[in-house]
C-alpha cells in the first residue's frame, strides 16, 4: 500500500506464476514447460539475429511471423494477432472484446489468469460450476452474456471437450465473442482453428510456450475473423508498437515451421503421458482423462498439499493448488521425458509405502 499508487492497482489481485526454482538437479514438473528443448533449427535461425541489424526497430506487424502462423493453420495472415506470450494476446482479448455490460462466463475451475484480467480491466463476470466429473457443459453458458472464454482442454484438469460441443455453444451463441484458449490443444485435443473460417464471433489463441517449446522467447497468437482481430490490433497500437521483437519474431517463424519435429516430440509427451497415468493408477491414483502435456490426478487415501510437501523432499515439484476445496486433493503433474516420470514415481513409491 501507498499513497503514490493509483486505485486500480491498490484493488489488483495479481497472477502467481508456477515457481521456477534456482536450484539445479530438480525434476520440474511444476509450470508445463516441455522436456524436449526446441528445434535445432530455432537455435540456428536466433544465431544468426545475434547481429548488427538489432539497431533497428522489429517489424511493427510482425507481417514473417504472421504468414508462418496462416500457412500452418490455412488461414490469411489477416485473420492471425501475434503478441509478447498468449498471456498478452489474452490481455488484449479480454480489454478489446470481452469487456461488455453483461458478464463474461467462464468456469469456476479454469486458468487463473481470467479473473486477474477482470480485475485490471474491471470486467464484470460470471463463473459456470463444472460438472461433477469436471467436465464443461456448454448447455450451462447459453445464457445472456458479454462473451465466453475458457481453455480447450482446460486447465488444471486437462480435460478435453469435444469440438462438436464447441460448435453447438456457436450455433447457440451469435451475439458475443467465444474465446478457445488452445495452449495445450497439440497434445491430443481437437482444435477450433478448422470453424474459424464459419464463426465470425470465434477467437482461438494459442502459445509457442508449451508445444513448441519456446516459453523463454514469450510468442502467443489468435486466430480469427479479421473484425475481431482489428480489435486487438487496434488496443495494441495503443500500447506497444513492437511486441515481438527480431529475436520472438526469428524462432518463432522457425518453430512454426519444423512441423516433423513438433509432430515428433508431441507424439513422445502423449507417449509418456499414457504410460504415467497407467503407472500411477496402479499406484491408487485416479487421474482425470488428458488432453494435456500434464495430468491432474489425486490419491485415493492421501492429501495432496502432504504429497506435494513430500515430493519437494524427494527434489520434485509439481503444483498444487489449494483452492477451490474440490481441487484440493489433486496434483498437477506436468509430463516431462520418460527419466523424470521414472525419478516420480520412484519418490511416490517410497512416499506411499
Ligand atoms: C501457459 C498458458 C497460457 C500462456 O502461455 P504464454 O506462455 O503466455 O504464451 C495461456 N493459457 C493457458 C491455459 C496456459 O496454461
Amino acid at each position: 500500500m501507498s499513497k503514490y499508487w493509483s486505485d486500480v492497482v491498490h484493488k489488483l489481485t495479481p497472477y502467481v506464476p508456477g515457481e521456477q526454482p534456482k536450484i539445479n538437479n530438480l525434476v520440474k514438473l511444476n509450470t508445463n514447460e516441455n522436456p524436449y528443448g526446441p528445434s535445432q533449427k530455432v537455435i540456428e535461425a536466433l544465431k544468426l539475429e545475434a547481429a548488427e541489424t538489432l539497431r533497428l526497430y522489429p517489424d511493427p506487424n510482425s507481417d514473417a511471423l504472421k504468414a508462418a502462423i496462416a500457412k500452418v493453420h490455412h488461414l490469411d495472415s489477416s485473420q492471425v494477432f501475434v503478441g509478447n506470450g498468449s498471456d498478452e494476446v489474452l490481455a488484449h482479448v479480454f480489454q478489446a472484446l470481452l469487456k461488455h455490460d453483461l458478464p463474461l462466463l467462464f468456469p469456476d475451475i479454469t486458468y487463473s489468469f481470467y479473473p486477474v484480467y477482470c480485475g485490471l480491466y474491471d470486467i464484470n463476470y460470471q463463473t459456470i460450476p463444472l460438472a461433477e466429473d469436471f467436465g464443461i457443459c456448454v448447455e450451462d453458458y447459453k445464457k445472456p452474456n458479454g462473451g465466453i472464454i475458457f481453455p480447450n482442454p482446460n486447465a488444471p484438469t486437462g480435460m478435453p471437450l469435444p469440438l462438436a460441443k464447441i460448435e453447438w455453444l456457436l450455433q447457440n451463441n451469435t451475439e458475443s465473442v467465444v474465446v478457445i484458449d488452445e495452449a495445450y490443444v497439440d497434445f491430443g485435443t481437437e482444435s477450433a482453428v478448422t470453424l474459424v473460417n464459419q464463426y465470425p464471433n470465434l477467437l482461438v489463441t494459442h502459445t509457442l510456450s508449451k508445444a513448441r517449446s519456446l516459453a523463454g522467447l514469450r510468442v502467443g497468437y489468435a486466430l480469427g475473423s479479421f473484425e475481431l482481430i482489428e480489435a486487438l490490433i487496434r488496443v495494441k497500437d495503443s500500447f506497444n508498437s513492437y511486441p515481438i521483437d527480431r529475436f520472438a519474431s526469428a524462432g518463432a517463424v522457425a518453430a512454426m515451421l519444423d512441423a516433423d519435429y513438433f509432430d515428433e516430440t508431441c507424439a513422445k509427451v502423449v507417449a509418456t503421458r499414457e504410460a504415467l497415468i497407467k503407472d500411477l493408477v496402479s499406484l491408487g491414483f485416479d487421474v482425470l482423462p488428458s488432453g494435456a502435456n500434464f495430468i491432474f490426478a489425486k490419491h485415493q487415501t492421501r492429501d495432496g498439499a502432504e504429497l506435494s510437501s513430500a515430493l519437494r523432499e524427494h527434489n520434485i515439484i509439481v503444483r498444487h493448488f489449494k483452492s477451490p476445496s474440490r481441487i484440493a486433493p489433486y496434483l498437477r503433474i506436468t509430463i516431462g521425458t520418460d527419466a523424470q516420470s521414472e525419478l516420480l514415481l520412484k519418490a511416490l513409491r517410497a512416499i506411499l509405502s
